[in-house]
């Protein structure tokens, strides 16, 4: 029999209707044993998220304000689910018991892992599954920083021995026994705890699209899932800004070797986008995975003739940034230039003194600066036959006639980086699509 970890977003957990939705899914196959659970999301794009109530009671809370009114609305959450899946829980009591913590010295941690704490509750009752809280084996070190080794051999011990288990998400608690939470979103680095844990055959991650877009849907019409991607495109897609996982939540499981499958709880379906470190036997892909970009930037060009041969050049530009705390996305270094790629946002407090600074240690013969640019990166682990795909992205561009201001290719071959100007940013990213 394999293991599956099934983790539940809260699009998916949402109300009574996708809870019914979710226990299908988990009874359709047996393997799936250990889920794990987010607080109720939006049902709605106007809705309120659980956690965001909860914290709107503890702003209050701890502002000596009145918070009734949105425990009432928590309260309500839960018992709609309650009421309609006709389940025996004592809610009123749990509700009592937050009133009763936010009315003396409420602490953050804690009310934010309500949500998940009851809709986990709520979900183990409606499967017949144990309940397991991550209060007793999800560790965190007294500073609030998660302890993954440790979690990892407590979260084990706590689910080895059981056959079936729901499993809240997004917090655990440190060596003193306080609740902590990790950042929005953290349930899907439960998910990935735990399938490392019990090293799970499969993580399931299941939301509320079908998987990876091989490019933002609001550029190009109907892009496509992107079916198998390796942890190493997605680090990249994520930085790019395509948010279908918590970044935290790739290392436990990419140690492991143990795939990530993104599901859509409203259609399942679809096969979705799965994660991994190799393709598996007799499944070939594109060399482009995807097209992702970031607008907002700016190149900085430092020219001075024999730079190549001045030893050190490079590293004093380099060190400048460092101690200004400035970081830059890409350098490129070329015979007598070198090349920054910052976000126009952090450079724009400082750069005056930036530019005097670079002139002052550098001395160059030209420094240039070009704003309002964007980047783009192409995304696929391209093997060197494939590598002239690259090639076909850059004629693409030079037909449609975008301007091509850096290009960036490193010697893995992981993905190329284009920058181009903003407003050329759509049409850059339709021309590559298409090639794809
Ligand atoms: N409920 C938390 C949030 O809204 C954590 C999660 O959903 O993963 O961020």
């Amino acid at each position: 029999m394999r293991t599956v970890v099934a983790k539940f977003g809260g699009t998916s957990l949402a109300d009574a209707a996708q809870f019914r939705k979710v226990r299908d899914i988990i009874q359709a196959d047996p393997d799936r044993r250990f889920i794990v659970a987010s607080a109720p999301g939006k049902r709605c794009p106007e809705d309120v998220k659980v956690t965001d109530l909860l914290l709107e009671c503890y702003d209050k809370a701890a502002a000596g304000e009145a918070f009734e009114a949105e425990l009432d609305a928590v309260g309500r959450r839960f018992g709609e689910i309650v009421e309609a899946l006709g389940l025996d829980f004592p809610l009123a009591d749990e509700i009592q018991a937050l009133r009763a913590h936010l009315s003396g010295d409420p602490r953050r941690d804690y009310v934010l892992s309500r949500g998940e704490y009851l809709n986990s509750r709520l979900l183990a009752a409606y499967l017949g599954f144990t309940f397991v809280d991550p209060e007793w084996c999800v560790c965190f070190d007294e500073t609030g920083r998660l302890d993954g080794p440790m979690t990892r051999r407590t979260l084990g011990a706590a689910l080895r021995p059981l056959q079936n288990a729901v499993i809240a998400g997004f917090y655990g608690a440190d060596m003193a026994g306080n609740v902590r939470t990790m950042t929005r979103g953290g349930s899907d680095v439960t998910g990935s705890l735990a399938a490392a844990a019990i090293h799970a055959d499969l993580y399931e991650n299941w939301t509320d699209v079908s998987g990876l877009l091989a490019a933002d849907p609001h550029i190009v019409a109907d892009p496509k899932t992107v079916k198998y991607v390796s942890y190493r495109e997605l680090r990249t897609l994520s930085y790019m800004g395509a948010s279908v996982l918590h970044t935290d939540a790739v290392l436990p499981v990419s140690d492991l070797d143990i795939p990530i499958n993104i599901r859509n709880t409203d259609r399942p379906q679809d096969a979705g986008t799965t994660i991994v470190r190799k393709l598996p036997r007799g499944e070939t892909k594109y060399p482009i995975v995807g097209v992702a970009g970031r607008k907002g930037m700016s190149v900085i060009q430092v020219e001075k003739v024999m730079v190549s041969d001045e030893s050190g050049f490079t590293a004093i530009m380099l060190d400048i940034l460092k101690n200004r705390q400035l970081p830059f996305e890409q350098c490129l270094t070329g015979i007598d230039t070198v090349t920054l790629v910052i976000r126009s946002d952090l450079l724009a407090p400082c750069k005056d003194e930036l530019f005097g600074e670079i002139r002052d240690k550098l001395n160059p013969d030209y420094l240039g600066l070009t704003e309002n640019l964007s980047m783009i990166a192409v995304i696929g682990e391209r093997d060197t036959e494939s590598s002239d795909a690259n090639v076909q992205v850059l004629q693409a561009l030079a037909r449609e006639g975008v301007p091509i201001n850096t290009a960036n290719q490193g010697a893995g071959k992981l993905n190329l980086l284009v920058g181009v100007p903003e407003d050329r940013y759509e049409d850059a990213i339709r021309v590559i699509y298409a090639t794809i």
